[in-house]
């Protein structure tokens, strides 16, 4: 619902992002009769990830029967791997049947928040001019939100048109164009054999190789899907067979001298198969040990590369010129349009929102050498605040809805014990946080993540995207919340009146 903003406006929970988090933290909590929530979203629609990224091609690389909440699970997908539209399509389905499609507040860029240590409560300030206050504040903006545009010298001055694959210009007609494309991740490998067909002539920018393994996602047969519909537990199977899995791979990534070389070896002799022409295929092989980045999943990606009209440039891009892109072996590709595939600023998490937490502490600030955050959702110092998809629960191996679906209970859980105490905030105790974050570091060690730069790192090297272990490990130690790792606050009046 969009509507003409009003100066102050009062919740007892403001989730912010109206993605999958946000949309399963208000169905948690209003499940547990915690019903006076209100989502801000800064687009023009619920949907978050799948809202905004609607490049060709765009879908999920992990099976549905997975990438879905437990709770509302489907029987009628139409292929393994859901196209955007209808994974959006289902998060808006969802909302609906459980009424919180209505809370969702469009059009509002969340600015600011600020802990209010009398009141003990969040002021929020969005951009058009609202402000909020909430007893408690989800920030559900996911880790990649904010599009990554790499500074090259002159990208300014280039005279076609340009647009990154987080914002795709469906109003640019692509055909007969000359394109270059930067960027070879889980993104452009979608759309690049989309667009392939229909540009006069594509050029595609590698930084750095991929380990593939094959996705062909070719509709159901009508015989697997009515046997989805028809026959009782098999979809719950195939649900129980992907999550195996996901953690098979999260298997390979963790033992890499061992498991790792199976994972490997398979995308070898698939790559291999592939790859026709031997320069080809040493210039796109990665020098990186199997799951260290984003394992990509397409059959599409590496024949495309093989077309008339395609070339592979693994020379580094130097500058941009008003014709096109410079690279490092002095060439210049004159191109009519550049589409960025270059991901996402991973690391700022929900910044740039300014978030003022007690004593005037700046999360800001208490993230400067890295973010953290206990299971990933609790930061000290930040009372009755919760992240979603925050430091350290990404996952190489798995869904990433399991992890939002235990942090929405585990937040949901945090927010009865502050009312059975009777107390207004809670707040993770700050040694809890630094040993369990100490310890989960440790837990890298020599897993295949430590061994290159990747998304995963922030700027000191330290893995702050991921976390190390498996969807069940997860599981076990944020299913239940542990009181004792919270300190509790009341409000001054309250301990007067029950007399403490
Ligand atoms: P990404 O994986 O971060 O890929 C960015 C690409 O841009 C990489 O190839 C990177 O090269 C390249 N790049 C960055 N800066 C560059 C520069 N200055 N010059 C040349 N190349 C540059 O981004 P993404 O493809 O948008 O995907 C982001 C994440 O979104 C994925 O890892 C995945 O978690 C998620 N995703 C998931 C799906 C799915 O199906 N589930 C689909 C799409 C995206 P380097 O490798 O050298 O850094």
């Amino acid at each position: 619902m969009d509507e003409q903003a009003t100066p102050q406006r009062t919740t007892r929970v403001l989730i912010v992002g109206a993605g999958f988090g946000g949309i399963a933290a208000a169905i948690e909590l209003r499940r547990h009769g915690i019903t006076d929530v209100t989502i801000l979203e800064k687009g023009s629609d619920l949907g978050g990830t799948w809202f905004y990224n609607s490049y060709p091609g765009a879908a999920c690389d992990v099976p549905s029967h997975l990438y879905s909440f437990s709770f509302a699970q489907r029987r009628d997908w139409t292929r393994l791997c859901s196209p955007q539209q209808e994974i959006l399509e289902y998060l808006h389905q969802v909302a609906r049947e459980h009424g919180v499609a209505g809370l969702v507040r469009t059009g509002r860029t969340v600015t600011a928040c600020r802990w209010e240590e009398a009141a003990c409560t969040w002021t929020v300030e969005t951009a058009c001019g609202e402000s909020w206050e909430a007893e408690a504040l989800i920030l559900a903006t996911g880790q990649l939100h904010q599009p990554h545009r790499p500074k090259i010298e002159g990208a300014e001055t280039f005279a076609g048109h340009s647009f990154h694959s987080a914002e795709w210009d469906h109003s640019y007609p692509l055909a007969g164009k000359r394109v270059g494309v930067v960027g070879t991740g889980a993104s452009a490998v979608q759309f690049v054999p989309e667009i392939a067909p229909e540009v006069a002539r594509l050029t595609v920018f590698q930084r750095t190789g991929n380990w593939f393994l094959p996705r062909r996602n070719p509709p159901y047969p009508k015989a697997a899907r009515t046997a989805f519909r028809m026959i009782p537990g098999l979809q719950a199977l195939r649900r129980r067979f992907v999550f195996e899995y996901g953690e098979s791979l999260t298997a390979m990534i963790r033992h890499p001298r061992t498991l790792g070389l199976i994972g490997r070896a398979r995308s070898s002799a698939f790559m291999r198969a592939q790859l026709k022409d031997p320069e080809l295929r040493r210039r796109v092989w990665p020098d990186y040990t199997f799951g260290c980045k984003r394992i990509l999943f397409s059959s599409l990606f590496l024949p495309t590369l093989q077309r008339a009209n395609v070339e592979l440039v693994s020379d580094a891009v130097t500058a941009i010129s008003p014709q096109g892109i410079l690279d490092s072996s002095g060439r210049t590709h004159e191109l009519d349009c550049i589409i960025w595939g270059t991901g996402f600023k991973t690391n700022d998490f929900m910044l740039p929102m300014a978030i003022t937490g007690r004593g005037g502490r700046e999360l800001r600030e208490e993230w400067a050498a890295g973010a953290h955050a206990h299971l990933g959702i609790c930061v000290p110092h930040f009372p009755n605040m919760f992240i979603l998809y925050g430091p350290n629960t990404n996952t190489s191996g798995g869904s990433i809805i399991f992890y939002l679906e235990t942090q929405v209970a585990y937040v949901r859980q945090a927010l009865q014990q502050v009312a059975a105490r009777g107390a207004a905030a809670i707040e993770v105790r700050a040694d809890v946080e630094a040993a369990a974050n100490r310890a989960l570091q440790h837990r890298f060690a020599g897993t295949a993540w430590t061994e290159c730069d990747s998304w995963y790192r922030d700027g000191r090297g330290r893995i702050v995207a991921n976390w190390p272990g498996y969807m069940r490990e997860y599981l076990a130690q944020a299913a239940t919340l542990d009181a004792a790792q919270f300190e509790f606050a009341s409000l001054p009046e309250r301990t007067a009146a029950a007399g403490v």
